[in-house]
Order: structure tokens, then C-alpha cells, then sequence
């Protein structure tokens, strides 16, 4: 058996904590590290945010002398981020280097709204630059497929980490015509391909992706949403590349994670973050290898530091020492967020990750829009696929990929849920925003039945 290279976020993260040559990083001087900055945090936070010093009862700052005793202090809500996020801001407007505004795609709320100093994207850079020495090394061609027009977004903080390493970030942003992004990964001779799972799996599954091979593209990294399995296989299936995952999000200074060469979960940014898994109902510690809600708390950041944000992400601690022989913790890929499951009569729980699983596998299937709507026979789940080629047998084999759900059948079973003869649209493009895929619920709505 090959060896497996040690996740280069351990050495990084030695240095980033002031370790010197020698001192090798062990739990105990990581936990000592994380203690310190999250006490410093929640000093610079009670001194500056109106809204923790809320949050707290009025008392003096917290002072933890534990790790685990973080478990006391109450979750910050990503509702807490929209109703003032000023009221979050721990420095002045003028050492603000970039705000980030997020829309919840179907919701007409008020947005997120998140700081940063130069500081704290400088913090990310470094983070993107180690991170991505994985996959890429000098030399080498990135073409980065999220937004990045603007400075320090995303695609732009990618770009600079790689050109510390050596290697050449194009940035080419999010995919609307993917015959044209095809085109720009054999003319740029892309080693490594950096996007969002269901638009990178528009791309392998479009008629000219075959002729994308291995020999140039050696690498993917998806970001921005959780990965099925059945994508990751159907890339590598496709390209023959190796599939690696990122876990990140904008409340985490846009990057969190990211898996090492052994691809079985995430080495996390824990320099700059400290991470836990709740259960998320009682919000205790949901405990090793048991899944639950990802909740943050950042470490270094200035301009906006958060204390227990609630992700919606489910995932769940690995508890066997990784292959690349790293004593840093790993996370299990993200299975899901919170908010997409729904609930069907009798309770069943219909999670979107089931359905992603079982429409992916299907051949040629680059998206799908899922609803659940009401008749008065109980309710029912429409499909549209869209698929990029015409392909016969595509609704009887979704319709029987479906009935193997457990939630589905377990729900037709009992009468409950009945599954509408999915239909077949053949189009190249994906239907829906490429982040926060959901499940349509229009069961409070009436629908006429025609
Ligand atoms: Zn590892």
C-alpha cells in the first residue's frame, strides 16, 4: 500500500500557534492554543458587542478554564445575523475590509450580513494557500468555478493562496455555459478544478465531458455544498480524477476544512476555529462518531468573532486516526443541513441527501426539482429531472430508485406518500440556484388537479 501524505494543516497549524522546529504539535498544545484565543475572544466580544453582552445576562465577560465548559455559553443563531448584525460588530466600520451579504434563496427576510478586517482574510489566504498544497503544487493550473469577480469574495482569496504556492487560480466563476467551461479546461490544461458539486457534475455529464481526461485534470475540489457520494463516484467515474471535499461557509471566513490525500473527511482550520457536534435538539455534545448539528466558534477572528453559530450542517467526529497519520481530528463529509429534511404524515423524515443519492446514481441526471404538494388523496412527491441526454429508460429507473428510499417506501407502505411518475427534461444547464437545494414543501398551498 502506497503511503499516505500526511495532511500538510498539521504543520501549519504547529506554526500558526508559535511552535517552534522541534515541538511537535500534540492535543494538549493545540487545546492550550484554543483555550487561550477563545478567551480572548469572548473578552473582545463582551467589550464591543452590545449583542453578546445581551446574550450573556449583562454579566462580566466569561472566562472558561476549560475547553468543554464552552458548552455553557449560549448558541448564536443564524437569525442573530440578520436581525442586526451591527450589533455583532467588534470594530470600527473603518477597519472593515469586506462585509458579505448572504440572501436565503426563498426567503424574503433580511439577509446575513458578515465583517472582516484585512486581518482576517489574510487569516483565510494563508488557510487556502496550505490547504490547497494537496492537490496542486508549483506550476499548476486551477480553474476556480465560484465567484470571484470581486475582491477578497471567494474565487479572488483562492486565487491569491494559490499564487503562494506557486500555483496559477483562474478564476472563472460559477458555470452558465458548461460547453464554454469544457472548452477552458482543455485549452488552459486545468490540473485541478475547484466548484460546486452539482455543477461540476453538469460538466462531467455533459457530451463534450468525456474528452475531459485524466491525463491534464487530476483533481476536484468541491465546495459551497455537501457532496453525495453519488456524485463523488460519478466524477471519478467520469474523469478518473481524484475527488477531494472542502467544508466551508462565509460565518467561517469562507474556509473551514478541507480532506487530506487520504479523502475519508475533513482536517479542520483549528488554529482559527474550534469546532463542535450537537445534538440538535438538546444541544448537548452529540459525542464521537454520532451525528449532529456543526456549531463554530472563531478563534482569531476581530471583526466579527462568533460563539457557538449554529451551522444547519449535520455531520459527525471520526473517531479512528486518520491514514495520513495526522493527530488532528477529522470530520466525516457533511451529510446534510437541518432546515432541507421534511417531515411527511406519521412523522417519517424525507431528507434531500436520500433523494440526491438515489437520482445521481441515475445516468446522464444533472439536477433535479423535488415537491411535495397535497391532493386530497394525501401527499405526493413530484420530480423533474434534467438530464443532459435524452436517455429511454430514465423515469422508470428514477421511479424505482425512489421506492428504495427507506423514508419513501416506508411512507407509500402506509399510504401516506405517493410518488407522482417523475418527468424528464434534457437540458445542459442545471434548474435550480447550485447552493441550498431544497425540497419544495407547497403542502400548505392548494393546487388544482389536473
Ligand atoms: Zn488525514
Amino acid at each position: 500500500m502506497t503511503k499516505v501524505a500526511r495532511t500538510p494543516l498539521e504543520n501549519w497549524i504547529a506554526a500558526r500557534i508559535g511552535l517552534k522546529a522541534g515541538q511537535g504539535l500534540t492535543p494538549a498544545r493545540l487545546a492550550a492554543w484554543q483555550l487561550a484565543r477563545l478567551n480572548e475572544t469572548l473578552a473582545h466580544a463582551h467589550a464591543n458587542s452590545a449583542f453578546y453582552r445581551d446574550q450573556w445576562g449583562g454579566r462580566a465577560a466569561p472566562r472558561l478554564a476549560r475547553l468543554d465548559a464552552v458548552t455553557g455559553l449560549p448558541f448564536t443563531s443564524a437569525e442573530a445575523l440578520r436581525r442586526d448584525p451591527l450589533q455583532l460588530l467588534c470594530v470600527s466600520q473603518s477597519a472593515v475590509a469586506r462585509v458579505v451579504t448572504l440572501r436565503t434563496s426563498g426567503t424574503t427576510g433580511d439577509p446575513k450580513r458578515i465583517f472582516f478586517t484585512a486581518e482576517d482574510l489574510e487569516a483565510t489566504i494563508d488557510f487556502f494557500h496550505h490547504g490547497m498544497s494537496t492537490l496542486v503544487g508549483p506550476g499548476d493550473r486551477v480553474l476556480i468555478l465560484l465567484p470571484g469577480e470581486l475582491p477578497d469574495s471567494v474565487g479572488d482569496l483562492l486565487q491569491k493562496g494559490l499564487a503562494r504556492l506557486g500555483a496559477q487560480g483562474i478564476v472563472h466563476g460559477p458555470v452558465c455555459d458548461p460547453a464554454l467551461t469544457l472548452r477552458a479546461i482543455a485549452d488552459q490544461r486545468i490540473r485541478c478544478l475547484v466548484g460546486i458539486p452539482v455543477q461540476v457534475l453538469a460538466l462531467a455529464r455533459h457530451p463534450d465531458g468525456a474528452r475531459i481526461g485524466c491525463e491534464t485534470l487530476r483533481s476536484v475540489l468541491l465546495s459551497t455544498d455537501y457532496v453525495p457520494d453519488a456524485v463523488a463516484t460519478a466524477l471519478r467515474e467520469s474523469w478518473g480524477c481524484q475527488v477531494f471535499q472542502h467544508y466551508g461557509m462565509t460565518e467561517m471566513g469562507f474556509g473551514g476544512g478541507v480532506a487530506c490525500a487520504a479523502l475519508s473527511g475533513y482536517h479542520l482550520r483549528e488554529a482559527d476555529l474550534f469546532f463542535e457536534i450537537v445534538d440538535p435538539v438538546s444541544g448537548q455534545p452529540a459525542g464521537n462518531g454520532r451525528t449532529g448539528e456543526v456549531v463554530v466558534t472563531t478563534l482569531t477572528r476581530r471583526a466579527m468573532p462568533l460563539i457557538r453559530c449554529r451551522t444547519g450542517d449535520l455531520a459527525a467526529w471520526i473517531d479512528a486516526p486518520c491514514p495520513c497519520g495526522t493527530l488532528l481530528r477529522r470530520m466525516a463529509w457533511v451529510r446534510g443541513r437541518r432546515q432541507e429534511a421534511r417531515r411527511l404524515a406519521d412523522g417519517i423524515l424525507l431528507e434531500m441527501r436520500a433523494l440526491d443519492e438515489a437520482l445521481f446514481a441515475l445516468p446522464e441526471v444533472i439536477d433535479y426539482q423535488a415537491a411535495l404538494w397535497q391532493a386530497d388523496d394525501g401527499d405526493h412527491l413530484r420530480l423533474t429531472l434534467v438530464c443532459a441526454r435524452a436517455h429511454e429508460p430514465l423515469a422508470s429507473l428514477a421511479a424505482a430508485a425512489l421506492s428504495k428510499v427507506p423514508a419513501i417506501r416506508a411512507a407509500a407502505a402506509n399510504g401516506s406518500l405517493r410518488v407522482d411518475p417523475p418527468i424528464v427534461e434534457v437540458r445542459l444547464h442545471s434548474v435550480q440556484p447550485a447552493t441550498k437545494r431544497m425540497i419544495d414543501d407547497q403542502r400548505n398551498r392548494k393546487y388544482a388537479v389536473n
